[in-house]
């Protein structure tokens, strides 16, 4: 299984112009960070999770021509706002995007696309077909997919168990039920926002103190803001079996 982290950033810490910070300035190519997402591939099965503003860009990047599913963790707009664009893989392919959400974030993102999903829609709209998505393990080709239910405030978020893998993005609270579930895990990509308290999101000591509970063999952060600091400076403060994402990270398993 190969993971590929198609992005590492938040919406407050995409590089803007406009934004006077010397880290969306930085020259290391590893402080410039897109939405969060990552793509999962083993044998012929490629899948993504999330697909934010930047998911045209992340796609076009790793150069992938073939998707058989987006999960999508929650209906924030950092990692929904890019399935317009599964139109092109719904062009190649022939046949909708396989998407798999909650039932209410289903409804949000028909909201969102309520052009794709008109009785009669404009040829060329992007193709939806939804899965639902519950605590209920499930299977895409040979992934077994475990979801993880933790807590964004006040919001129910997914996160994906896969073998001895796991990601979960947009969380300040994981549940005893979920820690449960993670026990085990080696390698764990984990939200943390910043080192100052956030409401819906781990701070890096948070994201720390869970990695460690978990006894992970591996932990990476991802979701950073521009005001956690310079990747290779914040690296240097980690202990040694943890590290901040990248986009373009890749980590087999
Ligand atoms: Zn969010
Ligand atoms: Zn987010």
């Amino acid at each position: 299984m190969r993971i590929t982290v198609l992005g590492s950033g938040t919406s407050q810490g995409v590089p803007v112009v406009a934004c006077p910070c010397a880290v969306c300035h930085s020259t290391d190519e590893k402080d410039k960070r897109l939405r969060s997402s990552i793509m999962i591939e083993e044998n012929d099965t490629a899948v993504v999770i999330d697909a934010g503003p930047d998911f045209r860009q992340q796609m076009l990047r790793q150069q992938v021509k073939q998707l058989d599913a987006i999960l999508i963790t929650h209906t924030h707009k950092d990692h929904i706002a890019g399935l317009d664009d599964v139109r092109s893989f719904n062009y190649l392919s022939q046949k909708p995007m396989t998407v798999y959400a909650t039932k209410k974030d289903q409804q949000a993102i028909m909201r969102e696309f309520f052009y794709a999903f008109t009785e009669q829609p404009y040829p060329g709209v992007p193709r939806i077909q939804f899965q639902d998505l519950t605590e209920t393990p499930f299977k895409i080709g040979s992934l077994e997919i475990i979801p993880l239910k933790v807590m964004h405030m006040r919001l129910e978020v997914f996160g994906f168990r896969l073998k001895d893998f796991a990601y979960i993005t947009d969380v300040n609270h994981i549940p005893d039920k979920t820690m449960k579930l993670l026990e085990g895990v080696k390698v764990i990509i984990l939200d943390a926002l910043r080192k100052e308290k956030h409401l819906s999101h781990f701070t890096l000591d948070e994201a720390i103190e869970v990695a460690r509970q978990l006894k992970v063999e591996q932990a990476y952060f991802t979701h950073i803001s521009h005001l956690m600091g310079f990747h290779q400076q914040v690296q240097n403060e980690l202990p040694d079996n943890m590290s901040l994402a990248w986009d373009g990270l890749i980590i087999d398993l």
